[in-house]
């Protein structure tokens, strides 16, 4: 396949008559590089080719002839063609091409990294690595037993009809026949209480999809949800090809997945965020679930939201999209209010007998908490536990402690490199800095005072964990957090575990809260909520409902009786009246009145810019040039808001300082049109300040 084409640099038929190609490359620059082309072929969107960059080479995409086709001479030739793009279809180059217009970030640092890592970098010797050609041909002969109806007739396809399969509710039924026979662009909400067999309504609207032929995108919120939804989706649409794609997998196995997903080999493509820029050449329909999940919006790089993708590529390509929850998004649920998006609802959960569990709250003022469990908490997962039942302790904090601290002169153990305590990890008897990564051994005395008893201040899921221990001796605890799955093949086997019914508590962060079917669950106890009940942040509460709702949602999925304990401060915060009657709808109203009063997303629309450098002061001072230059654009038909440039509550991470500026519309094309024209000119300005633009903020 590859193409040399030094032999031909030296040899130009007619000086300046070369033709020139611009190439993408992963370059944070708003443009496309230009080299010679001397291939035969016509150059054209997708070409994957070798060209010089500084004394080394690099893989770029041909964008197409350069439209500005000036003297040759000291342009570079392209050093050779890899491939013809043949999977890069003109459909992949619309959304990158809306992606980069959108996030306002440079197109060729997006189409190259939608890629694997195995088609966009070469090796150390500068060749192309060869699992890329293994893929390839791996997923041309799947392509080619699938096109071949000898080959297909020889597929599993018996097993199907003996797996048992749950007979659908009338709720469900009329959910699967809308989305089996959408046709053409429409965005579906499938608001389903937790439980209420989403997955089902799924899975059987996937199986008559693909029965015409089509490809069907899943997007899950994490990698770890991915497994579980692999096997399932396995098991129930055999023979159909079903691939996953996400970051954590090897790099030969996501190289393949993407070729089959590329090529048209795979049937269901079950991905997290990434999977929306991955060209889908049969695609016939999105799923998305959890759409209301924050891990869907890439927080690096290009900081896209994969949700907001996905409704793109699905009005791109003129297929029907479902984005599924049982605690939709307030711009989601607006867009079904306004009739934008086609609500369908799934009221009851699906399992007959099962219900939600009843919601119970703690005031810690009246039941003070001993080492983070009160009483009645205490009482309740004793009394779970003896009755043989599973229980989940959500705490979002992970490690033992969140400062280390010394109780004889108030030494705090701190991050050399950031506004930030370490935070303490007794396991590994480590300090953590949580913002940075740093590292260090747990101090035998204190530094300041050589007072050798140092205590930890606050608690997290592994001190929660020895708390628990301590309580249920004889109990299975199992913790399940970023720290206990590091390691490849830990989450599946702690999973196993949970399903089984192994374990009797399960202690963990949002972790175990989303999406998991654990079948014998009947007490949820929510601790150290009570932070993001009075946050600045104006979407803490929703998402705190939204995990709460979604802890809620694991106990009592097949039974009734179960209970949900919460450990509060403020037992009379209006939210919680709302998770004791599973009420999404009417604090979504409620929140939803609140942004309208605020004038806050979704009712405007925001842009932040960030600056970084290792003095405050730089970032400022970038910043409030940068505001200076923005306000000539802004006129009474470009209705946009700058703010005054702040800094981040945590100041410093990794010993650079930052601060940020708060953009806003009441118009998205007005913020748009602006954002478009002054970004032309930041990019002209000179300075050592590092900034970059983030659309769609969602951490405010
Ligand atoms: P959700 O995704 O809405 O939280 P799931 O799809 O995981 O819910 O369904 C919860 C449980 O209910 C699963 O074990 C599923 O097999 C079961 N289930 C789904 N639909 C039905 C049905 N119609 N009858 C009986 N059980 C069902
Ligand atoms: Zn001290
Ligand atoms: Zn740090």
């Amino acid at each position: 396949m590859k193409t040399d084409l030094n032999q031909n640099t030296s040899s130009n038929p007619i000086k300046g008559h070369t033709l020139l190609v611009n190439v993408l490359v992963a370059a944070p620059l708003p443009k496309a590089f230009t080299y010679q082309w001397h291939s035969e072929h016509t150059p054209r969107f997708g070409m994957r080719v070798i060209v010089p960059w500084g004394r080394q080479h690099r893989i770029g995409l041909v964008q197409g002839a350069a439209p500005d086709q000036q003297m040759a001479e000291n342009i570079k030739p392209v050093h050779s063609v890899l491939d013809h793009g043949e999977c890069l279809s003109a459909h992949w180059q619309a959304l990158i091409e809306f992606a980069a217009k959108y996030y306002h970030h440079p197109l060729g640092m997006i189409a190259l990294e939608a890629l694997p890592k195995a088609l966009r970098v070469l090796n150390a010797r500068g060749e192309e690595p060869v699992m890329v050609a293994k893929s390839r041909e791996h997923a041309q002969k799947l392509l080619a037993e699938r096109n071949d109806p000898l080959a297909a007739s020889k597929g599993g396809k018996a097993k199907i009809d003996q797996l048992e399969k749950p007979v659908l509710n009338a709720e469900q039924l009329d959910a699967v026949a809308q989305l089996s026979s959408a046709a053409g662009f429409q965005p579906f909400l499938l608001y389903g209480v937790t439980g209420s067999g989403k997955t089902e309504v799924y899975l059987h609207t996937v199986e008559e999809r693909l029965k015409r032929g089509e490809q069907v995108l899943v997007l899950l919120p994490e990698i770890n949800l991915t497994p579980a939804a692999q096997a399932l989706y396995k098991e129930r649409l055999a023979p159909h090809r079903v691939v996953v794609m996400h970051s954590n997998l090897a790099e030969l196995t996501r190289t393949k997945a993407w070729f089959e997903a590329a090529t048209g080999a795979a049937d269901v493509i079950i991905a997290t965020r990434l999977g929306v820029l991955t060209p889908l050449p049969r695609l016939g329909m999105i799923v998305v679930d959890e759409e209301h999940d924050p891990s869907y919006k890439q927080q690096d790089g290009m900081r896209y939201h994969a949700r907001d993708l996905a409704l793109m590529l699905a009005k791109q390509r003129e297929v029907p999209i479902v984005l599924g929850s049982a605690t939709p998004a307030l711009e989601s649920w607006l867009k079904a209010d306004l009739g934008a998006y086609k609500r369908l609802s799934l009221k009851n959960r699906a399992v007959l007998g099962a219900s939600l569990p009843k919601v119970e709250l703690i005031n810690t003022a009246n039941f003070p908490a001993k080492e983070g469990l009160s009483e009645p908490a205490m009482q309740a997962l004793v009394q779970n536990f003896e009755a043989g039942k599973q229980s989940i302790v959500f705490l979002n904090r992970r490690g033992y402690a969140p400062q280390m601290v010394c109780n004889a002169c108030g030494w705090v153990a701190n991050c050399d490199h950031c506004t930030a305590h370490m935070v303490w990890h007794k396991n590994e008897r480590m300090l953590r800095c949580h913002h940075c990564g740093a590292g260090q051994r747990v101090p035998t005395h204190c530094p300041t005072c050589g007072n050798q008893d140092l205590t930890g201040f606050g608690r997290g899921t592994q001190r929660i964990e020895e708390t628990l221990t301590g309580l249920l001796p004889t109990a299975n605890i199992l913790r399940i957090d970023a720290d206990s799955t590091r390691n490849k093949g830990q989450m599946e086997a702690l999973l196993q575990q949970a399903h089984s019914g192994e374990a009797d508590v399960l202690v963990g962060t949002q972790m175990i809260a989303k999406g998991h079917d654990f079948a014998n669950v009947t007490l949820v106890l929510a601790l150290n909520v009570d932070a993001s009940l009075y946050s600045h942040a104006y979407r803490a509460p929703e998402r705190l409902f939204a995990q709460l709702m979604q802890v809620a949602g694991r106990a009592g999925r097949r039974a009734g009786d179960a209970r949900m304990v919460v450990q509060t401060r403020y037992p009379q915060h209006p939210l919680f009246d709302a998770l004791k009657a599973h009420d999404y709808e009417t604090f979504a109203s409620h929140e939803m009145q609140a942004r309208k009063d605020a004038r806050m997303p979704p009712f405007s629309h925001q842009a932040t810019i960030r600056a970084d450098h290792k003095k405050l002061a730089n970032c400022l001072q970038f910043l409030s040039t940068a505001r200076e230059l923005g306000e000539p654009l802004v006129d009474a038909d470009n209705p946009v808001f700058m703010c005054d440039p702040v800094p981040l509550t945590v100041v410093r991470v990794g010993g650079i300082e930052r601060a940020q500026m708060l953009i806003e519309s009441e118009s998205r094309p007005a913020l748009h049109r602006f954002l478009t024209q002054w970004l032309a000119q930041l990019h002209e300005l000179p300075g050592s300040v590092r900034w970059f633009l983030e659309v769609d903020p969602v951490d405010l």
